[in-house]
């Protein structure tokens, strides 16, 4: 009977990993992640790589080791690309996916993990037992870290990839950003962070042509949330809401859409070279023609090579079926919204916790984020009892 299972390697279940081994001095064979990737915090560095952005939008005191100036102190030693950009000192990613895989390596989070994909969660009655598909394992807490949704991929865009042509999705798995062709005209369907960040990426890759077609003219805001959500500020009256009434406190916090200023200078430097052109519109139809896409939008047709869908992920809860079925079977709450209602330290039952997205309704609108990973993991921190 394992102490601790983390469902979920990513970002959020590897930082609450190393918390509870290092920061709780629990034993490592007390703690374990399972995973279907091989490696800790695959999806990121594979959806981190495809858009080719340069620098993380959160600050370099959001990182996953224990210290908060970890990432400072490992930057002093940085020669391989400008560190950190202004404002708010963000990290290059490649010194803060080099820090990432220096916290793995010295604190052994990689032996924690359990190659695996979780089918089935059943809470018994002094334990809950996980089957996977490499078997069943049982344990006395379970912490839902399941991350994020699928890709979000409009219907048109399945009916065209159904028809062979070449529609990709940024955080498709098996999509790499940097192996797609450069000639002719390259469509990003979608004018957030990662279709800009993508549109100006292709065109630094030599790109002849990069056509965005998105909703909005670009939107600027230096964050997806206020920093005041990080404290008091905005969580003070947060807290005060009951949990079903905090999703459009969530909702309305959110730039859903928008890009840092470093990241729309980027764009707009390649929008004045008219190497990137920017159209305002809705897809109306889409079709193929010999190998090649047609776009109907309100601006008329963009006929195009290839095209890359930076529509995000999936509007819904991640790891859905294991919630409503622990709703089902065990009777735990879940709000309107779908998201599990827990007390402040994100437990949702004695012996089952959950972080990141999940954590939403405790958390706040960061709960997605690495300061999310970091608010969660010291919260749920709290309960573990010395052993
Ligand atoms: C392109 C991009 C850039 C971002 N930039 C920033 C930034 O600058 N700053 C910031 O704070 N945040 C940023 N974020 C947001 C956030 O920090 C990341 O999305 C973060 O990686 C989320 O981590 P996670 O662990 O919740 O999810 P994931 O990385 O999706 O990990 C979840 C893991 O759960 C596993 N899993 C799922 N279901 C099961 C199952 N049934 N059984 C076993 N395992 C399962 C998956 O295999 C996966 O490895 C960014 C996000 C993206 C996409």
């Amino acid at each position: 009977m394992l102490p601790w299972l983390i469902i979920g390697g990513g970002l959020h279940g590897t930082y609450l990993s190393l918390v509870l081994t290092k920061g709780c001095s629990m034993e490592a064979k007390q703690v374990r992640v399972l995973d279907a990737e091989a490696e800790p915090l695959a999806q990121w560095f594979h959806r981190t790589a495809n858009t080719g952005m340069t620098h993380l939008r959160s600050p370099i005191v959001h990182h996953i080791d224990l210290e908060p100036g970890s990432l400072k102190k490992f930057s002093r030693n940085w020669r391989q690309d400008k560190c950190c950009i202004a404002p708010y000192a963000r990290p290059s990613l490649a010194m803060f996916n080099a820090h990432c895989r220096e916290v793995i390596e010295r604190n052994g989070l990689a032996e924690l993990r359990i190659q695996g994909t979780a089918r089935h969660i059943e809470i018994a009655g002094n334990h809950v037992c996980v089957e996977t598909n490499q078997g069943a394992v049982r344990a006395r807490r379970v912490v839902l870290a399941m991350g994020s949704t699928p890709p979000s991929v409009p219907v048109w865009a399945e009916r065209l990839s159904a028809a062979d042509a070449q529609i990709h999705h940024l955080f498709d798995e098996e999509f790499k950003g940097a192996d797609l062709a450069t000639s002719g005209t390259t469509l990003v369907i979608g004018g957030g962070i990662s279709g800009a960040q993508f549109a100006s990426y292709m065109v630094e890759r030599g790109a002849e042509q990069v056509v965005v077609l998105a909703r909005s003219q670009p939107r600027v805001h230096q964050f997806d949330a206020d920093p005041g959500w990080l404290g008091p500020k905005y969580m003070g009256r947060f807290n005060r809401y009951d949990p079903p009434a905090r999703r459009p406190l969530i909702t309305a916090a959110r730039h859903k859409g928008s890009m840092p200023g470093d990241v729309f200078r980027r764009l707009r430097h390649h929008l004045r070279q008219e190497r990137v052109t920017w159209l305002q519109g809705e897809v109306r139809h889409a079709s193929t023609n010999a190998g090649r896409i047609m776009v109907q939008c309100g601006q008329g047709l963009i006929v195009a090579d290839r095209l890359v869908l930076a529509t995000g992920f999936i509007p819904t809860v991640p790891g859905k079926p294991f919630l409503q079925d622990m709703h089902r079977q065990a009777g735990l709450t879940l709000a309107p919204c779908g998201f599990p209602i827990t007390d402040r330290f994100l437990r949702w039952h004695s012996r089952v916790f959950v972080t990141g997205g999940l954590g939403e309704l405790t958390l706040g609108p960061v709960a997605r984020n690495i300061a999310g990973a970091r608010r969660a993991a010291n919260l749920i921190k709290q309960l573990v009892r010395p052993t």
